[in-house]
């Protein structure tokens, strides 16, 4: 019989965690196999946009340069924010730093990119792949992974990387998730030249699904994706989100216009957010990444860039693992609390924020009256917080956070004063 081969690494998922993760291992000289069990080009739903913390990564890949040169990407510039109660800023974010805070890609042509690119470094991709089943053999020291398919091999693996998406059968199978995910998300393409809306992009904080939100989306081909964030904390359920994204359509006065009665409009697709971080990514020969950890924005629903990043510091700590002959938990705890370090305390503030805003939804009012007194620099301080470039922190801090106070009891005066009028 001829020997199995044995992988130093299997990634299952092929999303930007799993391929973000083979593309690094590949700068360390590893060949690792990604089992993945759609085919490429295959859709995500998802709102597109790759923020700054992304950019470094994109860069480092090659992908950035391409997605320039082959016009697949839209750098948001001009845009803003509609507040709950209505008051809106448009800015520009270019003007004010030379620097864009957002480029916008669909999933189906970025993620091919990133796994192509993962590929061309020396990782081993086999697509039409859905792992059923992984089981360590302790007598072997590796893990033996089974497709749900009868007919297509088995394969063998000194590590796992479990990076199979915010649903993650494998991470559950093997008890390290329990819960469902938290939030719920919706998408709809609108296609180029059927719609109103002028800008690059805009977040819309509709009151009654504060503190998720709505967001449209520029594209490089024109077209426009619109998503509805259905985020805990607040009165909007999850379960109702069917009706939100298509009600808040017809409805809220902002989303409609910006649409137009023309608009040609991709049926709604959904899915789920785990967001917040699980307790354990890490085990014995095993790191979890990206969505499977549930490395997303409690505040914002975005994870992107927390899945880059967490795939980089898992191929480090393998790389340190294989250096050191060290694949026991105990080694591979230093993944667990780097991305921690990195991101994963913020997301603590992030449900205080989310928690604060559904209670107060004013303050996101004083924050939109507040960005039409100082400008696009606040607004980008916003963006830079909001999407991770800067700690969450920041919202808590004296020169944001008493501004904010004072511009909220303004604004309390000003309605109740609008009220008596009424
Ligand atoms: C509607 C919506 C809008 C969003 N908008 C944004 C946004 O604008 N910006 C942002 O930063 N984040 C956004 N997010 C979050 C973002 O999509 C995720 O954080 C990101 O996709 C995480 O990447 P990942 O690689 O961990 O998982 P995924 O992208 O989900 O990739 C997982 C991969 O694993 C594969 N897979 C699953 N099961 C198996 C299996 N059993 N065997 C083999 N392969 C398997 C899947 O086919 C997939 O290719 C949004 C999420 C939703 C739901």
């Amino acid at each position: 019989m001829v020997d199995k081969k044995i992988y130093d690494v299997c990634i299952i998922g092929a999303g930007p965690a799993g391929s973000t993760c083979a593309f690094y291992l590949t700068q360390k000289g590893f060949k690792p196999l990604i089992l993945e069990k759609k085919e490429f080009p295959r859709d995500k739903i998802c709102g597109d946009a790759f923020t700054q913390r992304c950019h470094t990564h994109l860069e480092r890949m090659g992908i950035m340069q391409k997605l320039v040169d082959e016009n697949k990407g839209h750098w948001t510039a001009v845009g803003g924010l509609v507040s709950p109660s209505g008051i809106t800023y448009i800015g520009d974010s270019y003007a004010e730093t030379g620097s864009h805070l957002v480029i916008a890609v669909k999933r189906k042509i970025m993620d091919e990119m990133l796994v192509r690119t993962a590929v061309s470094a020396g990782s081993e991709l086999v697509e039409n792949y859905s792992v059923k089943e992984v089981r360590f053999d302790s007598n072997q020291g590796n893990w033996i992974i089974k497709s749900k398919q009868i007919d297509q091999e088995e394969y063998h693996a000194k590590i796992l990387v479990v990076a199979d998406g915010s649903s993650s059968s494998i991470a559950q199978s093997l008890g390290y998730i329990k819960e469902p995910p938290q939030a719920v998300c919706s998408r709809a393409y609108i296609k180029a030249g059927t719609y109103n809306f002028k800008y690059d992009g805009l977040t819309i904080i509709p009151m009654k699904i504060v503190p998720g939100y709505c967001a449209f989306m520029r594209e490089a081909d024109n077209d426009l994706v619109f998503c509805c964030y259905i985020i805990p904390f607040g009165e909007a359920k999850t379960e109702n989100l069917y009706h939100l994204h298509h009600d808040l359509i017809k409805n809220d006065p902002f989303i409609s216009e910006a649409i137009g009665p023309n608009a040609e409009l991709e049926q709604m697709k959904a899915a789920p957010i785990r967001f917040g971080g699980i307790n354990q990514s890490y085990d014995d020969h095993l790191l979890i990444v990206g969505d499977a950890a549930g490395m997303i924005d409690p505040l914002t629903g975005e994870g992107l860039q927390y899945a880059m990043d967490a795939a980089e510091i898992a191929a480090d700590t393998i790389s340190e693992a294989f250096q050191n002959s060290d694949f026991t938990k105990n080694f591979l705890k230093r993944y667990h609390k780097q991305w921690m370090k990195s991101f994963g305390k913020d997301f603590k503030w992030s449900i205080r924020m989310a928690r604060f805003c559904a209670k107060h939804p004013i303050f996101l009012d004083a924050f939109a009256s507040m960005s039409l007194k100082k400008g696009d620099k606040f607004m980008v301080e916003w963006g830079k917080i909001m999407t991770g470039s800067k700690k969450k922190i920041n919202f808590f801090m004296p020169k944001l956070a008493f501004p904010l106070a004072f511009e909220v009891l303004r604004l309390k005066r000003r309605f109740k004063k609008s009220e008596h009028a009424e």
